[in-house]
């Protein structure tokens, strides 16, 4: 056992021992402590030197890593306790008591100091005691003079000393050896708990702990190291930046729980792994449910050929327990050039993926179209904070009308803005107030504006309704509550004929705060509807946890109902359902007769569109219900 460490602990007394062994041998032929120095005293200290010389040849010639290294020591004791066992019996005869005493104690002493030295070979260190100071005590023993037997038998008790003292150096020895070996383990254990720690801490600040995949900051400098490395100056040379997202993936996790949503975001990562590998590609985990792919290929390979192979890949079905879904993804790409930096490109990518999203095409790439449209958007943005307190914004109300009694039940607000004598469509400005935080102003005035002309309304016709475009923004702000509250009071008007309208995708946000605010709304006594409906993917039975009063189908359904039977059954079974939890249905965009006279007969409640009446100023909207010019003097003008 622990035979290296034994070696080691053995190998680093020898030269001393060697040194003592030449010492005591040299000192004992040529001291003249023995009567005369004789050539065969010599002989013998030539044979203590050979031995010893064999000892040392062992000790430095011998390689560690040899397994007999220690038996080959033995050897080596074991030769040099005969040489110096042999002393006494050549010479016996010429030793008078002063000699025979003078050895053994010699004998002894230098077995005394080898019972330690020697220790870490058993073997070795009570060969050598036994060799040296046994056979020599039992001649004295046996001798006929009673001094010699005295001295033989205290070295003979001496020896057994040594021997069990050689046993307990090599146990103190052997027990030293295993704590060192325990520390050694426990140090090597310790550190390699540290660099395997030291590793993680790495991994956690460059990858994504979800995906295995680079982080937004380790991505953007491997790939500014990349293109470094290997600059792109070939006219053919193409790279690009692509923004994969993975469609409908807050319903994905609003339906299964984001645990699920975490196993496909891990799926879909070690799929572009292995696109890393295949194509040479790099791949982060940007946003989430958004990662970005660098493609460094040149060579006039098509981008768009690229995404449509990898989109194979990628929308491979994904299986958790018995649950399998597919994913489905939008691709934006942006091909670098010139001096866009990186992140910058990345947001090209991810603005191409948002306008394809818009229209619906799958791999949208950052065109000329593209840049023309976020460079007017940036000065819409820019126009919109200078203008958005003046008449350039105003109000205008489109009728909602009873399929039944074709009768104005109520208006909807709807905003206007009138840009240099041009007029911009909301749909165009809105996602700009809403992205610049702009839609709390204009939201506040719209608010105004509406609850205005319904009270002026209501003076006159208390039934009538009005509808109020929220944007889901300003419903998560915190302050909208206290406003809305504030204006409530403010304005004499009846909060039933308050309808705030809410769009369907709102849901898919954050359901739990849009519930809370919903709950709030209709303590107040103020009608929810839910807008755009059928362009989300929110549930009657989430209607009925929301307790909304209205549902408007989008124009989209309304448009082919008269040639597409899908869209009368989806038409039909929403109305149904909906009539079931107490919801009314309002259908949007109703432009042909015929549209309607179908919406009648599956008992939609209200209609909307160009086909009753665009949106009018609200004089019109005024006139439209059979109220005087001169009535409506009578109350504040139009405008803010
Ligand atoms: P929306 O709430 O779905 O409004 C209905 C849109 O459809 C209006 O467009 C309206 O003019 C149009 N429309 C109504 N009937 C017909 C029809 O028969 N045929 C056609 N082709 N269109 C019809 P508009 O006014 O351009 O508004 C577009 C969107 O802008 C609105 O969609 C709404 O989401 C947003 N919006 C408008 N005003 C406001 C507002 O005051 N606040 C907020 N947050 N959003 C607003
Ligand atoms: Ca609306
Ligand atoms: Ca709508």
């Amino acid at each position: 056992m622990y035979r290296q460490q034994r070696l080691e602990a053995f190998s680093s007394n020898l030269c001393f021992l060697v040194s003592v062994n030449v010492a005591i041998a040299t000192l004992l032929v040529l001291s003249g402590i023995y009567s005369d120095i004789g050539t065969d005293k010599l002989v013998w200290l030539m044979g203590i030197y050979l031995a010893c010389m064999v000892r040392l040849s062992v000790h430095f010639f011998v390689p560690n890593n040899n397994p007999y290294k220690l038996d080959f020591h033995f050897m080596g004791v074991l030769l040099a306790a005969v040489a110096w066992a042999s002393f006494p019996y050549l010479f016996h005869g010429e030793f008078g008591l002063r000699e025979k005493a003078i050895t053994i104690i010699i004998f002894c002493g230098m077995s005394g100091g080898s019972a330690t030295l020697l220790a870490a070979d058993i073997r070795s260190a009570i060969a050598f005691t036994s060799i040296t100071v046994f056979p020599y005590s039992f001649v004295l023993v046996s001798a006929d003079n009673y001094d010699e037997r005295v001295i033989g038998v205290m070295s003979i008790g001496y020896g057994v000393a040594l021997c069990l003292s050689s046993l307990r150096s090599c146990k103190f020895i052997m027990s030293s050896i295993s704590d060192r070996l325990k520390v050694d383990s426990l140090v090597k254990s310790l550190e390699h708990e540290v660099e395997s720690r030291t590793e993680k801490i790495t991994l956690l600040e460059q990858k994504d702990s979800v995906t295995g995949l680079l982080n937004r900051t380790s991505f953007l400098a491997m790939v500014k190291s990349l293109q470094e490395a290997h600059p792109c100056e070939a006219p053919e040379c193409r790279r690009a930046m692509i923004y994969i997202h993975i469609s409908k993936f807050q319903l994905l996790c609003s339906n299964y729980g984001h645990g699920y949503g975490d196993y496909v975001l891990n799926v879909i990562g070690k799929r572009l792994l292995n696109i890393d590998e295949r194509y040479n590609t790099i791949a982060s985990k940007w946003n989430g449910s958004g990662f970005i792919l660098y493609f460094p290929h040149g060579n006039n390979v098509s981008i768009t050929r690229f995404i449509e192979n990898i989109d194979h890949l990628l929308s491979r079905e994904v299986q958790y327990l018995s649950l399998i879904t597919t994913p489905s993804f939008h691709y934006g790409f942006y091909e670098l050039g010139g001096e866009m930096t990186l992140s910058n490109a990345v947001n090209n990518a991810y603005l191409s993926m948002l306008e394809g999203k818009k229209k619906n095409i799958k791999i949208y790439s950052f065109d000329q179209g593209l840049k023309d449209k976020l460079q007017w958007q940036e000065e819409l943005h820019a126009k919109m904070t200078t203008v958005i307190n003046t008449d350039d914004f105003y109000m205008v109300y489109q009728p909602i009308v009873d399929v039944t009694t074709n009768n104005v039940s109520g208006f909807e607000a709807l905003i206007r803005w009138e840009l240099d004598g041009k007029f911009v469509s909301p749909d165009d400005f809105i996602p700009i107030a809403e992205q610049h935080g702009l839609i709390f102003s204009i939201g506040k005035l719209v608010l105004r504006s509406s609850l205005q002309t319904l009270h002026e309304i209501n003076q006159h016709l208390p039934h009538i309704s009005m509808s109020i475009n929220v944007s889901v923004i300003q419903f998560e702000n915190e302050h909208f509550l206290d406003h809305l509250r504030k204006l409530l009071s403010e304005f004499d008007v009846r909060v039933e004929n308050i309808h705030l309208e809410v769009t369907e995708t709102a849901m898919i946000r954050d359901l739990e705060k849009l519930s809370y605010v919903m709950s709030e709304i209709k303590k107040m006594g103020v009608k929810i509807s839910i807008d755009d409906f059928g362009t989300g993917f929110s549930s009657i039975a989430v209607l009925k946890s929301l307790n909304v009063d209205y549902i408007k189908i989008d124009k989209t359904y309304i448009d082919d109902i008269c040639h597409d039977e899908k869209d009368r059954s989806i038409v039909s079974a929403l109305t149904k359902m909906s009539h079931a939890i107490d919801v009314k249905v309002i259908a949007e965009g109703v432009e042909e007769q015929s549209q309607k006279a179908l919406l009648s007969g599956y008992d939609v409640d209200f209609y909307q569109g160009y086909l009753f009446s665009k949106p009018v100023q609200k004089d019109d909207a005024f006139t439209l219900l059979g109220i005087k010019p001169d009535d409506a003097s009578a109350v504040v003008n139009s405008g803010w």
